[in-house]
């Protein structure tokens, strides 16, 4: 495979992960504006989560009212610059666009979408002032797509806000979990920072809200507080050798990758476990890194992967290979047997998986007896799922939480504790960036109404 040279270079690292929806440039725009059919009652815009209203913006392009163009989309989405780029577009407004019926290539809105919001950024545009204080202080914990997102719209209404994050950087996994070819840290942190200073929530970094005592301090402080602290950290898959060296979670691998670029080393031979978006995020930006072999080991059929078909066909384009309906039972070393494996310790390096064949049967996995075989490898990513923060959540008083984890909330993201509200990934479980924008808005909207009542 080897399709790209291993970057060492900030440059090198930029051409392996150029991105795939680049910026337009102004012809390019205006061309693509020109197509829009401007259709009434839009189905692109029913099929955004935040309800932009798609033909008015690509109209404000096409007539050169760019920034028109920028503030239709802030008006309904806080995220609108990040999102043109990171939503998976092809299954959202543009699978919706009606083109799509004529065999014609539909409107390319993200990028219409990221053209515009890009010029009200770069030239610092102010489209919004909030309201004067009403005298209510909201904290919200976790700088991500909900938190960010409701702390603008409490913002608007006068509400004084706190940020809290324990990352040094805000926007969650939009700058730490989004695959560097779909968006690049700069662009991210840009469009945080423009933000931040038109809407003057205060953020604080690196403060980690965990204990008791944390939880009981922003109790007495604040009106309100809203959760918007995301998942936690790769799942265990609980099977022998996953403690070896180069065995990584693909949240935390990722990570890594959007932090330090060509300072991280990948191995030779990958193999990536799961079929979801972020395995097939892992096994792309493994070949992005100069990998010479990515495998995508997954437990159930090609068929019946969670993952987006344009996303395993982007992993592909860059020489994933795809095995299906394999199991891992487990991590080997070249020190360690299957026999002995238990014993394997931290300082032995991953060589290979066992895998056991698999079937299913009425929805069901079922192992198929003397299928096992290694396959060889020197790294190991598990894209197979976060853990939730239940034992944080547990500190709260009163917080009811699902049977699956996530938090309890109303339809207007209200806890089963009055006082908290909470919206994202921590409710959902998973969903893409541009719904927990959506929904920690609606979740804004939530508290005003608690806060006034
Ligand atoms: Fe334009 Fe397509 Fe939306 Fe119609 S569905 S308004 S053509 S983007």
């Amino acid at each position: 495979m080897a399709e790209y040279k291993r970057p060492n270079t900030e440059s090198e690292s930029e051409e392996n992960f150029s991105q795939i929806k680049p910026l337009m440039n102004s012809t390019e725009a205006y061309y693509e504006s020109s197509r829009c059919l401007f259709c009434y009652d839009a189905p692109c815009v029913n099929a955004c989560p935040t309800g932009i209203d798609i033909p008015l913006f690509i109209r404000q392009i096409n007539s050169n009212n760019i920034i028109g163009a920028a503030k239709t989309i802030f008006d309904s989405n806080y995220f609108g610059h990040a999102c043109g780029k990171v939503c998976p577009t092809e299954v959202l407004c543009e699978g919706a666009c009606v083109y799509n019926h004529s065999d014609v290539k539909p409107i390319e809105i993200g990028r219409l979408q990221s053209y515009a919001t890009y010029q009200a950024i770069a030239t610092g545009k102010t489209f919004y002032t909030p309201k004067a204080s009403i005298g209510k202080k909201v904290a919200v914990i976790g700088a991500g797509p909900a938190g960010i997102s409701c702390a603008c719209e409490l913002r608007m209404h006068g509400v004084e806000v706190d940020v809290f994050d324990s990352k040094a950087m805000p926007s969650g996994l939009t700058v730490h979990g989004v695959a560097p070819y779909k968006i690049t840290n700069e662009d991210v942190l840009d469009e945080m920072a423009y933000l931040e200073k038109q809407f003057g929530y205060k953020l604080f970094h690196n403060t980690t809200i965990s204990a008791k005592e944390d939880i009981e301090q922003l109790q007495n402080k604040y009106d309100a507080i809203f959760l918007g602290i995301g998942l936690g950290t790769t799942s265990e898959l609980s099977i022998p050798g996953e403690d070896l060296k180069n065995v990584f979670g693909a949240v935390e691998f990722i990570e890594e990758i959007k932090i330090h670029h060509h300072f991280v080393t990948v191995p030779n031979k990958v193999i990536v476990l799961g079929g979801g978006n972020t395995a097939m995020d892992a096994a792309s930006e493994s070949a992005r890194m100069g990998a010479e072999t990515v495998i995508l080991a997954y437990r159930r059929s090609k068929e019946e992967m969670g993952a987006y078909a344009f996303e395993y066909e982007l992993a592909k384009s860059v020489g994933v290979k795809g095995i299906f309906n394999v199991s891992p039972i487990e991590i080997v070393s070249s020190e360690s047997t299957f026999a002995k494996s238990a014993s394997a310790d931290k300082s032995s390096v991953v060589s290979g998986i066992k895998f056991i064949r698999t079937k299913t049967v009425n929805g069901k996995v079922e192992t198929i007896p003397g299928s096992e075989f290694v396959e060889e490898c020197d790294c190991v990513i598990k894209a197979t799922g976060q853990s939730k923060q239940i034992s944080f959540l547990n500190l709260i008083h009163d917080l009811q939480l699902n049977g699956n984890g996530t938090i309890k909330v109303n339809d207007v993201f209200q806890t089963t504790n009055e006082k908290y509200f909470a919206a994202g990934d921590v409710v959902s479980g998973g969903e893409e960036v541009v719904n927990a924008v959506a929904d920690g808005k609606k979740a804004a909207k939530g508290i005003l109404k608690y806060l006034l009542h």
